[in-house]
C-alpha cells in the first residue's frame, strides 16, 4: 500500500486544499480547523476539518454561495474544491511559520522582561 503525504509553505498547502488563504480579511485561515482568526486562544470547541468537510464547504459556496468569491468567508473559505484527496492527517505543518512564530513569541517575552 502506498501512502500519500503532502508538505509545503503555508500558502501551497492553502492553494491545494481550496482555501482562499491565510491573507489578513480571511476569517477561518487555519487548513486544520474552523478557529475563527479573531480568537487567539485554543479551545476545546474548535471544529477540526477534513477532505470531506473541505469538499463540503466548497459544494455549499458554489451551490448556496453561487461561487460569489466575496461570500466565501460564509463557507469556511472554502474557495476551490481540493486538488488531491490526501487526507488532512497526512499534510504536514509548514514547519517554517511555526518555528517564525516560536521565535517571535520568544523574542517578545524577553523583550518583555527586559523591560521590567
Ligand atoms: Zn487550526
Amino acid at each position: 500500500m502506498l501512502k500519500v503525504f503532502l508538505n509545503g509553505d503555508y500558502d501551497f498547502l492553502c492553494k491545494m486544499y481550496g482555501l482562499s488563504g491565510p491573507q489578513g480579511t480571511s476569517p477561518y485561515p487555519c487548513l486544520w480547523c474552523l478557529m475563527p482568526r479573531a480568537m487567539h486562544q485554543p479551545s476545546d470547541q474548535c471544529q477540526l476539518r477534513s477532505l470531506e468537510s473541505l469538499l463540503a464547504d466548497n459544494k455549499s459556496f458554489m451551490q448556496l454561495g453561487e461561487g460569489e468569491k466575496k461570500d466565501v468567508a460564509k463557507f469556511y473559505n472554502s474557495l476551490h474544491a481540493p486538488m488531491a484527496g490526501i487526507a488532512l492527517d497526512r499534510v504536514s505543518p509548514p514547519y517554517l511559520h511555526i518555528l517564525l512564530g516560536i521565535v517571535l513569541k520568544h523574542h517578545k517575552l524577553l523583550e518583555d522582561a527586559a523591560h521590567d
